[in-house]
């Protein structure tokens, strides 16, 4: 490893940024250390299928070590940072010494924002991280088991969900719990009535899925309202307790649920940053640096970066974040290997999509603007994420589930482990 010699990168974050940019210096003549609060990346994409059963939440984590044993300039540390110095050069940690670093590649991610709900930081489930996800899963199958035994919690909302915002997050989780409690659920609890539980999905705005055009929001509203979700447009969640929500029109919905897919902000470190935040996240220039600051790079969700060519500000998505991390690893591996100058960042498109449940999905194709709903476009996101889950091992137990999933309606993962059970 390190002779103290080389430049050193250090990189914060084993998200899709950070990893990207690690994995690009594999050849540069630099010492790299990635460093995260968890010893495993994680694949969020995937995470409500983790609290919905379908996947092992070991499918949606990775090891990092795993992932970074391989490169020889690449060591990795557990830590918690906890403050970033720009101008000693410095990165604290909770546990762990401070270091020094010639190159500093930032890529904390984001977290939930709850815009300031009342009640949501303690009773809102938010999906952003492993641990949320199996939070999720566990409240849900304590709650099934609990109506099990006594089925007249059904009617008082005990399983009724609510999921809050209707993006990506928001519709994908409520067409994997339609499936899970109308298809998996009534053969696992045969006592429960499971045509009384509600789902719904609030959502501010006027349509579902606004990224994306018109058709495809009918679409997915159609398909939902099939699979017995309820719908609200134009309506906010304006507080949450531990037995429902109340909505800005003054309606109650009661809930034993409520999942928050509505928005993200800046983790606390972005503020460290030196400079003022933008939408909630920090500005960067065209070679994705930090202002005043040439040696730090802030990629990912926590970054706010506009494309070089069409001149617009890029979403937080994986696939941005996987690109700019890797485009800063090029970055630094031209300067320290070729003596050459950065180049900007551009975002290559490679597709947008979402899955609303089994056989149904949305998806728009680059550069025609091909939009494609149904089975076709589900095929290509199992497709697609299949690729892009992390790791062989993955992706061979996300496939087995899935198929497992599709062709008998059962969950492999639906068991409930609390560490502190007794032996
Ligand atoms: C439910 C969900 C579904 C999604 N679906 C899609 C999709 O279908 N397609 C798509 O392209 N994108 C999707 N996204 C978005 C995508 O996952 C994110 O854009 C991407 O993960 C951002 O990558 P990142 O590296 O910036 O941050 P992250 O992946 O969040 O990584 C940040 C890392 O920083 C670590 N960290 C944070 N703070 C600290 C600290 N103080 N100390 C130590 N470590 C710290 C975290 O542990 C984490 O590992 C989805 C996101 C969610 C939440």
């Amino acid at each position: 490893m390190s002779d103290g010699t080389r430049p050193k990168v250090l990189v914060l974050g084993a998200g899709f940024a950070g990893l990207g940019a690690a994995r690009k210096l594999r050849k540069a003549p630099v010492d790299v250390v990635i460093v995260d609060r968890h010893d495993y990346h994680t694949f969020q994409p995937l995470l409500y299928q983790v609290a919905t059963d379908v996947l092992d939440p070991v499918t949606v984590g990775h090891p990092v070590r795993d992932l970074v044993h391989t490169q020889d300039n690449l060591d990795f540390a557990q830590a918690t940072i906890t403050g970033i110095d720009l101008d000693a050069r410095t990165v604290t940690f909770d546990d762990w010494d401070p270091q020094g670093y010639d190159y500093l590649v930032v890529g904390l991610g984001a977290r939930a924002n709850f815009f300031g709900t009342t009640g949501a930081d303690d009773h809102a489930f938010p999906l952003y991280t492993l641990p949320q996800a199996v939070r999720l899963k566990q409240h849900l199958l304590t709650r099934f088991e609990e109506a099990a035994k006594r089925p007249a919690l059904v009617d008082e909302g005990h399983l009724d969900v609510v999921v809050v915002g209707g993006g990506p997050t928001g519709v994908e989780t409520a067409g994997a719990l339609s499936e899970l409690f109308f298809n998996v659920f009534p053969e696992d609890y045969p006592s429960i009535d499971t045509s009384r539980i509600g789902i719904t999905l609030v959502e501010h705005g006027d349509r579902l899925l606004a990224m994306f055009d018109e058709g495809i929001s009918e679409y997915t509203l159609e398909t939902l309202t099939e699979r017995r979700v309820t719908v609200r447009l134009g309506e906010r969640v304006e507080a949450i307790d531990a037995d429902g929500v109340d909505l800005g029109s003054g309606e109650r919905i009661a809930a034993g649920t409520t999942i928050w897919g509505a928005g993200l902000q800046p983790v606390p470190l972005a503020s460290e940053l030196g400079v003022e935040l933008v939408r909630g996240r920090v500005p960067v220039d065209e070679f994705l640096r930090l202002e005043h600051h040439p040696e730090v790079f802030v990629v990912g969700d926590m970054a706010v970066a506009t494309d070089t060519r069409s001149g617009e500000v890029l979403p937080q998505l994986g696939s941005v974040a996987l690109q700019a991390g890797e485009h800063v690893g090029v970055t630094i591996d031209r300067l320290e290997r070729k003596h050459a100058d950065p180049r900007p960042f551009h975002y290559l498109d490679k597709g947008t999509m979402a899955t609303i449940g089994r056989q149904a999905a949305v998806a728009v194709i680059p550069p025609h603007h091909l939009t494609l709903t149904g089975r076709a476009a589900w095929a290509m996101w199992g497709a697609v994420h299949l690729a892009l889950l992390t790791g062989g091992d993955s992706r061979m137990a996300a496939l087995t589930n899935w198929f497992w999933s599709f062709t008998t309606h059962d969950r492999p993962a639906r068991v409930l482990i609390h560490p502190d059970d007794e032996d």
